[in-house]
């Protein structure tokens, strides 16, 4: 069932409003802004309706800060309004609410109106998920890395944490295509990604999909030594899968993996260790494949395997 939160600090206004909803949906309601915000940055909420006129923090207000929390950004707000008060109703919807209902209230309009509401959040929400989730895997795809890595690397400026940036790359992969076929190609692909996924699912992590066979990870405040013996383990998880490879060329499907750890400054950049980082995996490759190959700012280099 759908979350909805209700805010106005009328009790008798609020529950009736809530009866309107309740068969439907499952309904919060709040006497005031303040905790309109803390409930609603506490649940996912798929729409909330706002009273503008409050004492204390008013509809106005509120919204302004609801639009500037990133993760509120998407839930619609329907103000609440009084009948003549068209001035309210404008700055309200300039301020971003989605719509607003007129008091007094009429049950069939508020019901309409609001499950209008929710099928379109629905309807955005899985657009937007389709749009940042690999089809093939179900991990997060390039764009959402993209949009990932910029936020957790400030966020390690900011928190003056260690940053990991891991490439990973599945071994001749080629031949595992000309040998299987494209469609096992895929299946290989997709249990890989599991198998890193499931290890790498602290919110300090962050996987994707790079493109292809290969992937990426973003570790933040683990340190170089954990996260090079985490990614090891990783590296051994893939190798423990036990899928055949043509025996040609390996026993087991595995991969390779470059890593590096940086205390990220502000004037240090993302790209050049992403750079290093790939620079790792390509020496993962050259010593044999199926290793994991470190490093740190200072380029200091730390194999796995010698
Ligand atoms: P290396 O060990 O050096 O990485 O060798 P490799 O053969 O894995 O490297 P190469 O880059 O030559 O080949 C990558 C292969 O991955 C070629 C491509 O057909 C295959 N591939 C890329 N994306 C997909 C996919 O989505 N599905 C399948 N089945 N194969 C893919
Ligand atoms: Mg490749
Ligand atoms: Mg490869």
């Amino acid at each position: 069932m759908e979350k909805i939160l209700i805010i106005d600090d009328s009790p008798v206004q609020a529950n009736f409003l809530s009866s309107i909803l309740v068969p439907d949906y499952e309904v919060t309601v709040v006497n005031t802004a303040k905790e309109g915000l803390e409930q609603a940055k506490a649940v996912d909420y798929s729409l909330i309706l706002l009273d503008v006129i409050m004492p204390g923090m008013d509809g106005f207000q509120l919204l302004k800060m609801l639009q500037e929390e990133v993760v509120l950004r998407h839930t619609p707000v329907i103000l609440i309004t009084s009948l003549n008060d068209i001035q309210h109703e404008e700055q309200g919807l300039t301020l971003g609410a989605v719509d607003y209902i007129t008091k007094p209230f009429h049950p069939a309009i508020v019901r309409a109106r609001v499950n209008t509401h929710i099928k379109l959040h629905l309807y955005r929400s899985q657009i937007e998920r389709e749009a940042t989730v690999d089809q093939l895997t179900g991990v997060p795809n390039r764009r959402r890395y993209d949009e990932v890595s910029v936020q957790r690397w400030q966020e390690a400026i900011r928190l003056g944490v260690p940053f990991s940036i891991c490439m990973f790359d599945i071994d001749k992969f080629k031949v595992y295509n000309d040998t299987f076929g494209h469609p096992a190609g895929d299946k290989v692909i997709k249990a890989v990604a599991e198998t890193a996924a499931v290890m790498l699912r602290r919110g300090t992590d962050f996987f994707a999909r790079y493109g292809g066979e290969e992937f990426v990870a973003l570790i933040l405040g683990g340190g170089s030594d954990n996260d090079f013996s985490h990614l090891r383990k990783i590296r051994q998880a893939v190798e423990d899968l036990h899928i055949p490879h043509n025996p040609e060329v390996s026993q087991w499907v595995t991969v390779s993996i470059g890593g590096i750890t940086v205390l990220p400054k502000a004037e240090s950049s993302f790209d050049t260790y992403l750079k290093m980082a790939d620079a790792m995996l390509y020496d993962a490759k050259r010593f044999g494949r199926n290793q994991v190959v470190w490093t740190n700012e200072r380029m200091e280099q730390r194999l796995e395997k010698k």
